[in-house]
C-alpha cells in the first residue's frame, strides 16, 4: 500500500536568484532543500550549500 505524501511545501528559487524561473515542491524543508542544492549545482555553479545559504533557502520556504 502506497502512501502519498502531501507536498504541501514550496520554494521559488526566483526569491533567492533574481530572475531564476526554478521552483521546487516539497513535503518538508529538507526534500526541498535537496531539490534546491541539485539545481543550485547544475544551474548556478554552487557546489556548497553553506549554512547562510540554507538559511535563506529556508526563510524562502513558502507553505501553501
Ligand atoms: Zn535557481
Amino acid at each position: 500500500m502506497t502512501q502519498e505524501k502531501p507536498k504541501s511545501k514550496n520554494i521559488a528559487c526566483g526569491d533567492i536568484v533574481p530572475g531564476c524561473a526554478f521552483t521546487a515542491t516539497g513535503a518538508t524543508d529538507e526534500e526541498i532543500l535537496a531539490q534546491v542544492a541539485a539545481h543550485a549545482a547544475h544551474d548556478h555553479g554552487v557546489t556548497e550549500i553553506t549554512p547562510e545559504l540554507a538559511a535563506q533557502v529556508k526563510a524562502a520556504i513558502r507553505t501553501r
